[in-house]
């Protein structure tokens, strides 16, 4: 039985997490993609046994190159979308540079360019142009300054080559400083988040007497310090940027360590500890119901709650509401809707409109009882369905779009 709810446990932890890998591993690929998907042909001038390109979603952001037989080949980088602001004659271009496994440069491509025609075929043909980089390490290209290192450009494409070279030297420098580690600042918010975490987990395992009445007062520090002072909700939109471009430790560590608790604790000790203590709006939700006369509480009919848990209302998140000064109409809207819905049905919006209650719901443990139910076979055959077509990314964009050019 034991084994059982724990290899539930994790499968709900293991949909969570590729979920979050997969956000991140689609988004790197459309920024170093964008709309013209890298093919293993391309690099077969320099690579003659490529096989396979395989994403790198660590800072240099390119592809490794491997044979049939997996071995790595080397690494390859586009230009674009890093240097979509440097200008040739008359637009951007699309540079691939090749590097060998010790990370040397073997050459460089232009796969793309909207400058004249001619100036592109000149710039391939200079064989001394072509040669400029060659042999140089990562650390060299991203250092180099082209004025005086006699980079003079291609007589009669002198723009379009200069753009080229600025393009191939700014890339490797953004990665190179993508590279290099941030250091941490924690700051007077860290340790004041970190405060209200302590409380908040206190709070939910002490039994102490007088409980209730300090989990009142701590929910308006709640509203009032961690919601509109600081606007630190876990909003789906804060989860999916950190799915995406990865967590914010260095720069609020405290948040992250927030967030981390609200998916542990109930993970771990089924106590949901985000929800119940340190979410401003829920916290914001109760102190309505409990002003609120008990005359207008209603109960919610059967059919009626069937069919609001079944409508999707993840788009409504009402978490944005607590930053003000920056706060649009829609999103204070849903939430004074949801404080107004908690006058009669308390936590309404808890119940039945939020996204982040819902996914901390999912890996919440339930003890013994819990089962593998309708909602963890439609996360695991959505993942399924996600992985295909990721997976299978290059042959759905040309279904769709054509064959790259
Ligand atoms: S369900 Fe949503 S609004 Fe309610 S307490 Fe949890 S996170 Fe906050």
């Amino acid at each position: 039985m034991r084994a059982r709810i724990a290899l539930l446990q994790l499968y709900r932890l293991g949909v969570l997490l590729a979920v979050a890998w997969l956000i991140r591993a689609h988004h790197t690929r459309l920024r170093v993609e964008g709309d013209r998907p890298v093919r293993v042909e391309e690099v077969a001038g320099w690579f003659t046994n490529a096989a396979g390109l395989r994403l790198d979603l660590a800072a240099r952001g390119g592809f490794h190159v491997f044979d049939r037989d997996g071995a790595e080949l080397g690494y390859l980088i586009r230009t674009l979308p890093q240097a979509d602001r440097i200008i040739g004659y008359c637009g951007i271009t699309d540079t691939l540079v090749a590097l060998d496994r010790e990370g040397r440069v073997l050459g460089f491509k232009i796969r793309h360019s909207e400058d004249t025609k001619t100036h592109v075929g000149d710039v391939m043909a200079d064989r001394h142009f072509k040669q400029t980089w060659n042999g140089m390490t990562w650390e060299q290209v991203a250092g180099m300054d082209l004025k005086k290192a006699g980079v003079e450009g291609v007589s009669g494409a002198t723009m379009t080559s200069l753009a080229v070279a600025e393009g191939i030297v700014h890339r490797f420098r953004v990665a190179q400083g993508e590279m290099r580690p941030p250091t941490m600042r924690v700051g007077v918010r860290d340790f004041g988040l970190m405060t209200v975490l302590a409380l908040g987990a206190w709070l939910t395992f002490t039994k102490r007497e007088g409980r209730e009445r300090w989990r009142r007062w701590f929910q308006w520090l709640v509203i009032g310090y961690v919601g509109l002072l600081n606007g630190d909700l876990l909003a789906q939109s804060l989860l999916a940027g950190w799915a995406k471009s990865g967590m914010a430790w260095r720069m609020a560590p405290g948040l992250v360590l927030f967030a981390a608790a609200a998916f542990a604790v109930p993970w771990v000790a089924r106590r949901p500890l985000y929800c119940q203590q340190l979410c401003p709006h829920g916290a914001a939700q109760e102190i309505v119901t409990r002003l609120a006369p008990a005359r207008w509480r209603v109960n919610v009919p059967a059919a009626l709650d069937r069919a609001l848990l079944d409508f999707d209302l993840a788009g409504l998140e009402a978490f944005d509401a607590y930053l003000i000064r920056s706060a649009g109409g829609a999103t204070i809207a849903v939430a004074i809707a949801g404080l107004l819905a908690a006058l009669c049905v308390p936590k309404a919006y808890c119940k039945y409109g939020c996204p982040t209650g819902a996914l901390l719901e999912f890996v919440r443990a339930r003890g013994a009882g819990d089962k593998f139910g309708r909602r963890d076979l439609a996360a695991g055959v959505m993942l399924l369905v996600a992985f295909v077509m990721h997976w299978q990314h290059a042959a759905i964009h040309a279904l769709i779009f054509g064959p790259a050019a």
